[in-house]
């Protein structure tokens, strides 16, 4: 068996993609987006020849487009194999693939448009709608806890990651020449006690592990202690009767608010308040999180069967149109809105930033990361007076960051997760982190464990 590593290595931490080959199977496990620096771009291909085009299936861990972001690139060169993902998982990466599609066929039009006035030939989209429709009749549903055989001599069962919903550690059972050997993926994984989602599943042996390392370098703040500060942040604007402006990626950290919200709002340590989730897409992901909370933690779960989650959301109303969003600017506070997009890079966030950053009633708070050079990085870094569609517009609203909502898990629950099965001794191949975070997560591995570390370069291929 060999394994090559096609994304998120040599400290890189998008474009997950492994390839798994033996004498008479291949499969991919993850297909993801490089994102992020621009010349990233020129990674977002599939291989022209070779195995994968002799793909026997596709297994993914989770429906983020850092892992499943080139799945359109191989049904555009023609793949017409299975791909297997938990049902959350699929209908997510339906949501984002459609998603990135509408938006890379915006952007491509902007940028031809500037060619066209250049006299430069039109530039090709990476991939289309149509490639994306072409992966939904292609689906097929893993059950967790349950082997699947996926190719031949190929198998996989599949265990919660708690990372987001439908996030799953992979682990594939290969047969060759008569010798069975354990390989896990670990995916994404989520840190232990978080709301909302269930704890990361242990596992009790594998030969070779492939393990994510985004946080290995450090541990996050407690969760309980921002949400104090953020709760006592939203009273102050409640009272204060002023908007809450909230920045959202879609899906993950959308629901996440709203679920302790609902939380705050039934312990009465928040008084209710209007909510409007504004984001075609969030109400969409909002609407799977319904349709799966099987997949909720025993906690929220309890909410929901009371009936308890429902009434305290009742004051949650969404906005699919433009002009539901706009109406909010007439709408008195306090409220709170949910909008695109997460980084502040464009979406309906604009508008409200534009009508309400100048008022020192605002509140914006930030829930989730803020890349260099972006809008949000920038109010964030506390600039007086940003740019926002063309206008300057002065920030006198008072701008948090709750940093404890992440879906990775901290060094501690990477390494408790690890332990579970450091005792079979596997090999352990550390991907998906910068090298100041995989680099220290790898020695204290070898320190406490024992056990061989490597660090995967770029489409390096690992013999087993
Ligand atoms: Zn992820």
């Amino acid at each position: 068996m060999k394994i090559s590593v096609h994304g998120a290595a040599g400290g890189e931490v998008t474009g997950s993609a492994y390839l798994v080959q033996t004498r008479e199977a291949n499969v991919l496990v993850d297909c993801g987006m490089f994102q992020g620096a621009r010349n990233l771009d020129n990674y977002n291909h599939v291989p022209k020849k070779g195995a994968f085009h002799r793909l026997d299936a596709v297994v993914l861990t989770h429906a983020h487009l850092d892992h499943t972001g080139r799945l359109p690139l191989l049904t555009r060169a023609g793949y017409d194999g299975p791909i297997y993902a938990t049902p959350a998982t699929i209908d997510i990466a339906d949501l984002i693939l459609k998603d990135s599609a509408h938006l890379q066929q915006a952007d491509l039009e902007r940028k031809n448009r500037r060619r066209q006035r250049q006299r430069l030939a039109p530039l090709a989209p990476l991939y289309t709608q149509e490639d994306v429709d072409r992966l939904q009749p292609l689906s097929r549903p893993l059950k967790y806890d349950h082997h699947t055989p996926v190719a031949p001599g190929v198998s996989v069962r599949v265990v919660e990651a708690g990372h987001m919903l439908g996030s799953v550690s992979i682990e594939m059972t290969v047969e060759e020449r008569g010798t069975k050997k354990v390989v896990i993926f670990s995916g994404d994984l989520g840190p232990r006690g978080a709301p909302l989602h269930r704890d990361p599943v242990p596992f009790k042996h594998a030969d070779f592990v492939f393990m994510e390392s985004t946080y290995g370098d450090r541990d996050h703040k407690p969760l309980g202690k921002t949400a104090i500060e953020t709760r006592e942040v939203i009273k102050k604007a409640v009272q204060a009767r002023g908007k809450i402006l909230v920045p959202v990626f879609a899906v993950g950290r959308t629901q996440l608010l709203l679920y302790l919200l609902a939380g705050a709002f039934h312990r009465g340590t928040l008084p209710r308040f209007p909510i409007f989730v504004d984001s075609p897409m969030a109400i969409k992901a909002t609407k799977i999180y319904g349709r799966h909370n099987e997949l909720f933690d025993a906690e929220a779960l309890a909410m929901l069967k009371s009936g308890e989650l429902h009434t305290n959301l009742e004051s949650v109303k969404f906005c699919p149109t433009a002009d539901e969003s706009r109406a909010l600017n007439d709408h008195p506070g306090p409220c709170l809105i949910m909008a695109g997009a997460g980084m502040c890079t464009g979406g309906r966030i604009l508008h409200h930033f534009r009508h309400n950053l100048s008022r020192p009633e605002t509140t914006v708070l930030f829930v989730g990361y803020q890349g260099h050079g972006s809008l949000g990085r920038m109010i964030v870094d506390g600039k007086k007076s940003v740019n926002i569609l063309g206008q300057k517009t002065a920030v006198r609203a008072s701008v948090h960051t709750f940093g404890g909502l992440s879906g990775h898990a901290g060094q501690t629950d990477l390494l408790g997760w690890l332990v579970s099965f450091a005792g079979s001794r596997p090999h352990v191949f550390l991907t998906h982190g910068e090298e100041r975070a995989r680099k220290p997560l790898g020695k204290i591995i070898k320190e406490r464990f024992n056990l061989r570390v490597d660090y995967p370069g770029h489409r390096e291929t690992i013999e087993l």
